[in-house]
């Protein structure tokens, strides 16, 4: 058997092992909880967490990177979430991926999504021309929807009280969620707008671990926000869009921006707590499961926000079990959704979470964000769980009353 060389001189060692507490790999006791807790455990393949973080405490890079864990890890933190060294694996995964992507080693769709993002604001690569021919014909035909002729979807307006950064999917194959949370704004009776400089809430620098690319992505959005001079910026229902802009923004830029950051659950719920919006339960009269996205929920502890706002739109809200800090992600996350060849590897990750939407015996289940929201719908399908599956403020934008 071939020995392996152990380098704790490499690069990695260097990124990971001069860091305090939580980041610092050399800390690690092997005591393997981390592993018990990963729920690619119950499925097949997958990353071992234990040896993710030995193989980066010992320097050895390229092994890692060849293993192809990396890539399979969905940055979830369940294992991490009770490490007693408190090592967090989406730092350790993350700075392992910045050397694989030093090196052009990174899933192809994800290079793209990137370069398309740089290049032109959109990982879609809509162009700005695009993005405002597209807005302007929804905008038409919101006029029917609401009934008004003065309505519209409005872009690039100065001043406006809130900037709403939508998911991509929302300006390419799922428009009518745009024109949904378009009636939640117009509903609200405020001046708001979307923005044909910086067209999406991703930041997919953040999967690939490059700090310089996701402080780049993020002044995107920062810099046209404060031009506008908006209140508070909305966000689509994005898992890592909302880590990065609302949880990590402050550190990943160097200051405070200069506008609030609030996504459009938490900015529906205030609004109907101030008695604004007013929902009808019985517009969807039955109980809903709720998921939360491990980026908004244990990631950044947004845990509430979302089940209210629900509870105000249908019968009642079932908790999938476990929830909260101890959720299990829909199998997408970390990029895996956003590389378009892992569909199978995806339905294994997902197993577990398949399984616990079967346990709710329910027909409907909602999230707060798009990419869950599409990977819960693949799941319904491939496990035959005929579960109908929506975004929490979709189900908000249904239920309104106006
Ligand atoms: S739980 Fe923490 S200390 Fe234990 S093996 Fe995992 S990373 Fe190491
Ligand atoms: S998939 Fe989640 S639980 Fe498993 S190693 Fe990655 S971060 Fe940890």
């Amino acid at each position: 058997m071939d020995c392996v060389k152990i380098n704790m001189e490499s690069e990695l060692s260097r990124l990971l092992n001069n860091l305090s507490l939580g980041d610092n790999s050399l800390e690690c006791l092997t005591c393997s909880a981390c592993s018990s807790r990963c729920t690619w455990f119950e499925g097949e393949e997958g990353p071992l967490p234990r040896q993710i973080v030995r193989m980066a405490a010992l320097g050895l890079d390229q092994a890692l990177i060849d293993s192809g864990m990396l890539w399979d890890c969905l940055v979830c933190n369940r294992c991490t979430q009770e490490c007693p060294m408190g090592i967090q694996m989406d730092v350790v995964v993350r700075k392992a991926r910045s050397l694989a992507a030093a090196d052009g080693q990174i899933p192809e769709d994800i290079k793209t999504g990137i370069k398309n993002k740089l290049e032109l604001g959109d990982v879609n690569g809509l162009t700005k021309e695009e993005f405002v021919e597209t807005v302007e014909w929804v905008s038409e035909e919101f006029v029917d929807d609401v009934d008004d002729d003065q309505a519209e979807i409005p872009h690039d307006v100065a001043g406006s009280k809130f900037l709403y950064l939508p998911n991509p999917r929302e300006l390419g194959i799922n428009l009518l969620h745009l024109t949904a949370m378009g009636k939640l704004f117009y509903a609200m009776k405020e001046t708001w707008t979307l923005s044909a400089f910086h067209t999406d809430v991703t930041n997919w620098g953040y999967f690939v671990g490059k700090d310089d690319i996701t402080r780049e992505m993020a002044m995107m959005v920062v810099e046209p926000a404060e031009k506008l001079g908006i209140e508070t910026l909305v966000l689509s229902e994005c898992g890592h869009g909302y880590h990065v802009l609302k949880y990590l923004l402050e550190e990943i830029i160097g200051r405070k921006p200069g506008f609030k950051v609030m996504s459009i659950p938490e900015l529906c719920l205030e609004y109907a707590k101030k008695g604004v919006l007013k929902f009808d339960p019985e517009v969807h009269p039955y109980e809903i499961a709720y998921h939360d996205p491990c980026n908004i929920a244990r990631k950044s502890n947004g845990y509430e926000a979302p089940r209210e706002l629900l509870a105000l739109c249908c019968k009642g809200v079932k908790e999938l079990v476990p929830n909260r800090k101890d959720g299990i992600c829909c199998g997408g996350g970390g990029g895996l959704l956003q590389d378009s060849t892992t569909t199978k590897k995806r339905m294994i990750s997902g197993k577990p979470k398949a399984d616990q939407m079967k346990a709710t015996g329910l027909k409907h289940i909602a999230a707060p964000c798009l990419s869950c929201h599409r990977q819960l719908g693949e799941l319904s399908k491939h496990y035959k769980l005929e579960m109908k599956v929506d975004t929490v403020a979709a189900i908000a934008s249904e239920s309104l009353v106006l």
